[in-house]
């Protein structure tokens, strides 16, 4: 029996290697259930999920909120088309202002997609309100997604010399560092774009300080301010939105990932005075589409229902309680983050092996660079799935020693790009 079942993920990875597009490293491993914090792959071989589906699967997997809704709506409308509203889509809309504190919120996807709208909404707002400005500055290291467009404002090194040229218009500043940041502000910007706490540069945050300063510039200079919460909105740092954080409230706000629990779905919200798109300047086939309504309205809801926000804060609290203790013992160091968002450092070019020991012993954690572990589990994370997350690591950590990490990694570098 067991054998069989074996051949099953062979036969499954043949299969793969031999049709699907190479676009990542992935491990001989094909996942076909899910269910809360955990996942099982086609041999029956459970994970417990501390990648969360990438910070996705807000409610764990499959949830039964998310799967009723879809149940309900499908048999109902799937899609009517762009060009008409439907319930759910006012429904949802009606929701995402009133939590967020925004007046208007357009819908799409990914992330990447909320971030091409924010892009081009700041470019309009030059347009018509800043004599045609058009720069908006990014910083160094941060991520806002694969479109060429988001490739562009990422200001990441390995993507420097990719797919050019590359979309003009981006001007990159490092992170936390006020004076490269108002060096680079000129009459030609319209909008600063930032992530609050970087999700896949390794959880960094900005400080309080910081953008106290940057949120003042952009009000005297008239430039547009965008958070990038495509990774950290709906609870995900044990508050709705990190922006609460800092008690700063940005112009525009884009929200990815938890938002649909997995189903796609993005959204970029902001003010009446930004309402600034004429009929055909951003739109989309999928905009606002019943299903991903439903779907959203589902998510949120629950997640505000469950209080997982607040779930995710003492949760959070405690698995930095515990990391730090467990640093005592290993080489674990600057445990950071804020609820769910959380990463470690680990000694330079060790962390995927460490990942892929994980792995071996039904772990999911995620090495976004070479001495970095992050974890973004479900918000739905109990302190008992922490202790059991922190047995597994323990367990990786003690098989594998530092030097057998270091060679491990030679052979399959780690590519979170
Ligand atoms: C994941 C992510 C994106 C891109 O989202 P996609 O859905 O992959 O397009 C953008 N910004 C941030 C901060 C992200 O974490």
């Amino acid at each position: 029996m067991l054998k069989e079942v074996q051949s099953q993920t062979a036969v499954l990875m043949a299969a793969a290697e031999q049709s699907v597009l190479f676009t990542a490293n992935r491990p001989d491993v094909v996942m076909e259930r899910g269910e809360g914090m955990q996942l099982w792959d086609c041999d029956g071989k459970r994970y417990l999920d501390f990648i969360g589906g990438w910070a996705v699967a807000s409610l764990g997997h499959s949830p039964g909120v998310l799967r009723e809704a879809l149940f309900k709506q499908s048999g109902e409308l799937v899609h009517a088309s762009p060009g008409f509203y439907n319930k759910p889509m006012i429904q949802f809309s009606k929701l995402m202002t009133e939590i967020s504190g925004f007046d208007k919120v357009f819908f799409a996807s990914s992330g990447a997609e909320a971030n091409e709208s924010a892009i081009k909404l700041a470019r309009k707002h030059g347009a018509v309100n800043l004599n045609g400005a058009y720069e908006i500055i990014t910083i160094t290291n941060g991520f806002h997604g694969r479109t060429l467009a988001t490739m562009s404002a990422t200001g990441k090194e390995q993507w420097k010399t990719l797919f050019e040229p590359k979309v003009p218009g981006f001007r990159h500043v490092p992170i936390n560092d006020l004076d490269a940041c108002f060096a680079a502000i000129s009459d030609k910007t319209c909008a600063i774009m930032l992530e609050l706490i970087q999700g896949e540069g390794g959880v960094h945050e900005v400080d309080a300080p910081y953008l106290q300063a940057i949120r003042k510039a952009c009000d005297i200079y008239g430039i547009m301010l965008i958070f990038d919460e495509v990774q950290t909105g709906l609870g995900r740092t044990g508050k709705l939105f990190a922006s609460e954080h800092y008690g700063i409230k940005p112009d525009v706000m884009t929200l990815g990932k938890g938002i649909g629990g997995g189903f796609p779905l993005s959204a970029m919200l902001t003010m009446s005075k930004f309402d600034l798109f004429a009929p055909g300047d951003q739109g989309g086939t999928y905009t606002g589409s019943p299903l991903a309504m439903a779907a959203g309205l589902a998510v949120v809801e629950e997640i505000l229902r469950l209080q997982l926000t607040e779930n995710a804060a003492s949760v959070g609290q405690y698995a930095i309680g515990k990391l730090n203790e467990l640093s005592q013992r290993y080489p674990i160091t600057n445990v950071r983050g804020k609820g769910l968002l959380l990463a470690f450092d680990v000694p330079e070019g060790t962390a995927s092996a460490l990942a892929a020991k994980c792995l071996e012993l039904g772990l999911l954690i995620n090495a976004p660079k070479p001495s970095i572990i992050r974890l973004m589990p479900p918000l739905i994370a109990a302190k008992t799935d922490v202790d059991e997350m922190l047995g597994l690591l323990q367990q990786a950590l003690k098989s594998a020693t530092p030097s057998q990490a270091v060679s491990a990694t030679a052979i399959k570098e780690d590519k979170p790009a």
